[in-house]
């Protein structure tokens, strides 16, 4: 369904199909495809100890001030992509000249029980642990594997300055930086300027994810938050997508001062008009897209979701994240229209207070 975060009246991408359609289009497959693993997932056992009185969490601090940012990595469990880069930075034993450095790997449980015999079962244990990140939900008396760990690091986040939640994606597409409903994580998602695709965003129904929580989606909330969709899942580029990223970042915020910084990149940043969800179990696209594809005719037909067709709403119209086998209730795709094409590389954040 629609959003309504700035589509026009009356141009919802849902449309009821004409019956004649409707008898044209294969039934959606069953199973879902095989994903290369080029990666396999990293031994995080010296980071699991009790260092800073969370297992999983490793602090280091400057003497010098400065910000505390944190990068999160497993939040959902089989995306170890953003792991193996944190278990990188902690073995080169790199070290924040200024503020404070927290590295999370998140949803331990899930990532224990990755198998790549069945790469996709252990994203969670009990639930999405990127749908459950406001204070309502956390202080609530109901338990789950991924909600008593959120609440296990909710201190650290409580903390935060700067975050960076680092993913993966299922589907083939171009890597992305999500940026939240916010100005602030606009702008530290441009600052990072690689991927240079940032795409504004209100996140889903089934939840608030861990960019969404009240600490960084408060308008006039200082602090900032970003959700880096850095490529495939297990693909060898995705870990260096990654890595430069979060090397952008570390640099950006001061942390990181030795490195010579790459020329900045002018970003495409987008915001996201419309959630498509699938309202029945025979939602299919009329053909494999991929995320970041832009369709450049209004009205192209992208899928069929039972009696309805999903047609696009608006012209250069980006597909942000397609789910190519969606179950009921959940995105299918979301869809972005472009909202500047200034160049902000230059922009600069991160002297946060402390
Ligand atoms: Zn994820």
């Amino acid at each position: 369904m629609s959003c309504g975060t700035g589509s026009r009246p009356g141009s919802s991408p849902r449309v009821r199909a004409r019956p004649k359609f409707l008898e044209t289009l294969p039934p959606p497959p069953q199973a879902l495809p095989t994903f290369a693993q080029e990666i396999a997932p990293p031994d995080l056992s010296p980071w699991l100890t009790d260092h800073c009185g969370i297992p999983g969490v490793v602090h280091h601090e400057a003497t010098r001030p400065g910000p505390h940012v944190v990068l999160t990595a497993l939040v959902h469990g089989n995306e170890f992509a953003g792991a193996i880069v944190l278990d990188r930075l902690l073995r080169e034993q790199v070290r924040p000249a200024c503020g404070r450095l927290s590295l999370v790997f998140a949803n331990l449980e899930a990532f224990a029980r990755f198998t790549p015999d069945n790469p996709v079962a252990s994203r969670f244990v009990e639930e999405d642990m990127n749908r459950v990140w406001n204070r309502q939900i956390l202080s609530s008396p109901r338990h789950s594997v991924e909600l008593d760990r959120a609440r296990a690091i909710q201190p650290v986040i409580e903390t935060a300055d700067i975050l960076m939640d680092l993913h993966s994606m299922l589907w083939p597409g171009a890597p992305l930086i999500l940026a939240g409903a916010t100005e602030s994580g606009r702008r530290l998602s441009t600052m990072i300027g690689d991927p240079s695709l940032v795409v504004s965003d209100h996140g889903h129904q089934a939840g608030p994810r861990l960019i969404d929580y009240e600490r960084f989606s408060d308008p006039a909330s200082p602090y900032a938050a970003c959700l880096l969709e850095a490529g495939a899942h297990w693909a060898a580029h995705t870990v260096e997508t990654t890595d430069s990223a979060v090397r952008a970042l570390l640099r950006h915020c001061g942390l990181l001062t030795a490195e010579a910084e790459p020329p900045a990149t002018p970003c495409h940043q987008l915001v996201v008009t419309d959630i498509v969800t699938a309202q029945t179990p025979c939602f299919r696209f009329v053909r494999p897209f991929q995320g970041g594809e832009v369709i450049r005719r209004r009205g192209t037909l992208l899928a069929q979701d039972g009696p309805d067709e999903i047609r696009t709403p608006y012209p250069d119209c980006m597909l942000v994240m397609p789910n190519l086998r969606p179950g009921r209730g959940q995105t299918a795709v979301r869809l972005a229209r472009t909202l500047s094409e200034r160049p902000q590389a230059t922009e600069r954040i991160g002297r946060q207070p402390v």
